[in-house]
């Protein structure tokens, strides 16, 4: 039986609340960065042609969806899209991208583990470095704009400054990159690429084999990439080479949709727990054994799930604020915590036998890390004196752990600052604040939090639908992202 302790009482909580309290208290003071004017303008334009064309549509929108709809081609499968690590599709998709970072005048080169990099030196070519990044592999059956609308974005802003002459004025190095593996569909093993950049990928992960039973090395030696444990860790950036990361993202949820607006900037990505809960019960035929002599692991189970439903919709009702957790957690619950059970299966499954045994999985994701563990400590506790009451027996196993990352808060801030400038700029007035949101989702920005501060970007995706054919940007929330990404530059100048 796994044992959880209870959580709460520890110094890490405070420090987290307070960078909480830091990140939501300021009204942030919006910095309009100055706009480039392109050299075709105000030659007897009315005023919203002047603007457009202060607002690069051609490279911005029209070029940037005309990428997205290109990438989005570029697919293993017929008739759909998968682009997994390393496979035939992906070395396509980097040829496609480092052409593309060519045109933005970069640098470009393919690091080994698959990533696609591509830099300039700016002012300052010895000085530390941004990175902008998203990863380039799909899941099966994907959309087109999840990860790559992240790289086209970058590419695009760059390419802007590079037409324009300015990209010798960026005070500090550029570097973009489209990671080689976020998704980990081929190997089930996330962030190879970032991963590897971050210095977080352990030398294990190259033994890993997908379903061929190809290893990870083998896979990049196909490529005719050595790769070994020296080459690993040479990878690793130095944090002292770089500054900071950013990454644009489509939302993947439905808030900015609901909103109206088409960025929001990412207060943090949340921590998650994966667990796998085992009940087991007596078997027995389904019409001679007495309701009363039942020990039936299938209502022992739902009971289970709904009492999972109940602590994550109503942190508050379960987590005493006096003796966990003070009120500054039990909040952050509230605004943040989210659970599921995605998967349950029963054993032997057949529709006139009382099962022995019921499996499921449970997710839980929240932003504050003590505040998830005291959910896990309460939930486990309940969960076996519901077990106790009904004569069933109770496993509840931990099978993955990632603790929340908090975007820093100053970049946070430029970035919002960006964001409100691009969405002014493009709407031609005033707009509301830009929202700050949370990520349930991973992103490479956290892999990356482990070498340098992270900054987020999210971009409003119809319906909140992702990893799905369906997943859509407006051309104009495209536009709006590039636009975003270069006024972000443009203070780095
Ligand atoms: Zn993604």
């Amino acid at each position: 039986m796994a044992s959880f302790h209870p959580p709460c009482f520890h110094t890490t909580i405070i420090i987290s609340c307070v960078v909480f309290i830091l990140f939501f208290s300021p009204a942030l003071s919006l910095q309009e960065p100055v706009l480039l004017l392109s050299n075709e303008t105000h030659l007897d334009a009315d005023d919203s042609e002047v603007r457009k064309t202060e607002l690069f549509p051609e490279i911005l929108r029209d070029e940037a969806v005309g990428r997205l709809n290109e990438l989005g081609q570029v697919s293993d499968a017929n008739g759909y899209l998968e682009r997994t690590f390393l496979s035939h599709a992906s070395v396509r998709a980097a040829k496609l991208i480092s052409k593309w970072m060519e045109d933005a005048g970069l640098t470009t080169w393919v690091d080994s583990m698959g990533n696609v990099h591509g830099r300039v030196g700016g002012a300052n070519p010895s000085s530390k470095a941004l990175l902008i990044g998203s990863h380039l592999d799909t899941v099966i059956d994907a959309g087109k704009f999840d990860g790559s609308l992240g790289i086209v974005s970058a590419l695009s802003a760059l390419k802007v400054l590079h037409v324009n002459g300015r990209l010798r004025k960026l005070r500090q190095p550029v570097e973009v990159i489209a990671f080689s593996d976020e998704e980990g569909v081929r190997f089930q093993s996330t962030f190879l690429g970032s991963g590897a950049i971050a210095g977080i990928l352990p030398v294990s992960s190259l033994h890993i084999r997908d379903k061929s039973d190809v290893t990870v090395q083998g896979a990049l030696e196909d490529k005719s990439i050595e790769i070994n444990e020296d080459a690993l860790s040479h990878l690793k950036y130095d944090p002292e080479s770089v500054s900071a990361y950013i990454e644009v993202h489509i939302e993947q949820g439905p808030v900015l949709e609901s909103v109206g607006l088409p960025l929001g900037v990412v207060k943090g990505i949340a921590g998650q727990t994966r667990l796998k809960v085992t009940v087991k019960g007596s078997q027995g035929h389904a019409g001679t054994v007495p309701m009363s002599m039942r020990q039936d692991p299938m209502p022992a189970a739902a009971e289970l799930i709904v009492l999972l439903e109940s602590l994550c919709r109503y942190p508050e009702n379960f987590i005493s604020q006096n003796g966990q957790c003070d009120a500054s957690v039990v909040d952050s619950l509230k605004g943040s915590l989210v659970c599921t059970v995605g998967e349950i299966s029963s054993w032997p499954s057949a529709s006139n036998v009382i099962p022995g045994q019921v499996t499921f999985t449970v997710d839980i994701r929240a932003m504050d890390d003590m505040g998830r563990a005291a959910i896990i400590y309460e939930l486990s506790n309940r969960m076996y004196q519901v077990c106790d009451r009904r004569s069933v027996s109770c496993l509840i196993e931990p099978k993955h752990d990632a603790n929340a990352v908090i975007c820093d808060t100053g970049l946070s801030t430029q970035l919002k600052s960006a964001a409100y400038a691009a969405v002014k700029k493009m709407a031609g007035e005033d707009i509301s604040d830009v929202p700050v949101l949370m990520s349930g989702a991973g992103h490479d920005a956290m892999a990356m939090s482990h070498l340098t501060k992270v900054g987020m970007l999210f971009v409003r995706c119809r319906g909140g639908i992702s990893h799905s054919p369906e997943e859509h940007v407006l051309d104009d929330d495209v536009w709006a992202a590039g636009l975003a990404i270069l006024s972000f530059l443009e203070t780095q100048m």
